[in-house]
């Protein structure tokens, strides 16, 4: 707990293997091939005068990161060398962490197309630690259209070194009971905190695999390398590694949005489609304990343009009913321009958010109405399929859009 009382450090102790360490594969370079099919299948380099990212098929050929682009037009002359563009990779990340954040609220963003998930508490929710990586896969290449790997272990380490093994495109979960016998064949430079040179000088003293390492007191390694850094690679080699996944970053907001079918767009088709993002993005804001006073409609309409209206409460909430009363007098209020220039694209973001926990003295503004949570129950464990509002019945809900930039 900060001093302020919110909750941004999050350890379940248990014996289970629950971290993942997400981490997209040749990121710059997979976007430039999802963007241009005709680079697909092919070595791509992005950066002229040096190698920002290559793709694997670059990478066979010995091409590396920082790399000056010399050496590497040397190694792959029919490389296809990509001038970098810095905004189709932001806008990737920004949906890639939206699939992390709606697979867990405990995500530690490492770099932008890596982070770490702890999905401890969500096995009767979510599935296990396993089936949820499966999934995570799964969304970020549905909903963005990259690669991703995935490691799953007891510690961030092992989850990282799992991760990198089992690129590209891969998942590799590391049970418990079978860590060490992971862990040990890999050679020394798989340890997080050796670089070239600690590398060398360990590979001079006969040092080759992370079971050398092991077999080394810890003093040996102090006298070797310092005390710092021989206590740390002397506990990564028996996989000690305490560090919990630190949920720093806070979101700002949280939202939802769908784009319309072809079904005519009448008030009542409109309200459904409203009704299913509210009753969504408010049991996400419940399920990540957090609370909103300002609720925004997003409109796309049929130029492209868009439109945003917004209300602020007096007091942050996650009641369904609520939220859901301001969004349909949102919406009224744009019923004229929607008619003039149809709608495309709907969308509902709460914004302002804060912990729960202040709502409790806020009465009667209840953070989850009883009814509320017997719905989350429900569809914790039924699947959301299982309840739904009458006015949804048939009813076309749009498509499920990643969430655009704020
Ligand atoms: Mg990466």
């Amino acid at each position: 707990l900060t001093t302020d009382g919110r909750v941004c450090e999050h350890l379940f102790v248990t014996g289970d293997a629950t971290i993942l360490h997400a981490d997209l594969d040749a990121f710059f370079a997979a976007v430039e091939q999802r963007d241009d099919p005709s680079l697909r299948g092919r070595p791509v380099i992005v950066g002229i005068g040096v190698v920002m990212c290559a793709s694997y098929e670059a990478r066979a050929r010995g091409v590396r990161g920082a790399m000056g682009g010399s050496e590497a037009r040397r190694l792959c002359p029919d490389a296809v060398f990509v001038a970098p563009r810095l905004s189709a990779y932001t806008e990737a990340s920004k949906a890639v962490f939206e699939v992390f954040d709606d697979t867990t609220p405990f995500v530690e963003g490492i770099s932008v197309d890596e982070a770490f998930l702890d999905v401890g508490g969500l096995r009767r929710i979510a599935g296990t630690p396993e089936e949820i990586a499966v999934r995570l896969r799964r969304d970020v290449r549905s909903r963005v259209g990259l690669p991703i790997s995935v490691g799953v272990a007891r510690t961030k380490f092992l989850a990282k070194v799992a991760s990198a093994v089992s690129k590209p495109d891969g998942l590799m979960v590391v049970p418990p009971g079978d860590e060490l016998a992971f862990l040990h064949p890999l050679p020394i430079e798989r340890v997080w905190g050796i670089g070239a040179k600690t590398a060398a000088k360990l590979h001079a003293r006969g040092i080759h695999r992370v079971s050398d390492i092991a077999a080394m007191p810890e003093d040996a390694l102090v006298a070797m390398l310092g005390t710092g850094p021989g206590r740390h690679i002397h506990a990564l080699a028996h996989n000690r590694d305490a560090r919990p996944v630190r949920t720093g970053r806070r979101r700002r907001s949280i939202g939802s949005q769908r784009a319309l079918g072809r079904s005519p767009r009448t008030a009542p088709a409109l309200d459904a489609v409203l009704v299913g993002l509210v009753d969504r993005v408010t049991r996400r804001l419940r399920a990540a304990r957090r609370v909103g006073r300002t609720v925004m409609l997003r409109l796309r309409f049929d130029d492209f343009t868009r439109a945003t209206r917004s209300h602020t409460l007096d007091q942050p909430t996650a009641d369904t009913s609520t939220i859901l009363w301001i969004a349909r007098g949102l919406l009224a209020a744009s019923m004229p321009r929607i008619g003039r220039d149809g709608v495309t694209l709907v969308g509902l973001t709460i914004a302002n958010l804060d912990d729960d926990g202040v709502v409790q003295l806020m009465l009667p503004f209840h953070h989850r109405g009883p009814v509320d949570g017997v719905l989350d129950d429900v569809k914790d464990k039924f699947g959301t399929a299982a309840l739904t509002r009458a006015v949804l019945l048939g009813r076309d809900e749009g498509i499920e859009m990643p969430r655009l930039p704020d």
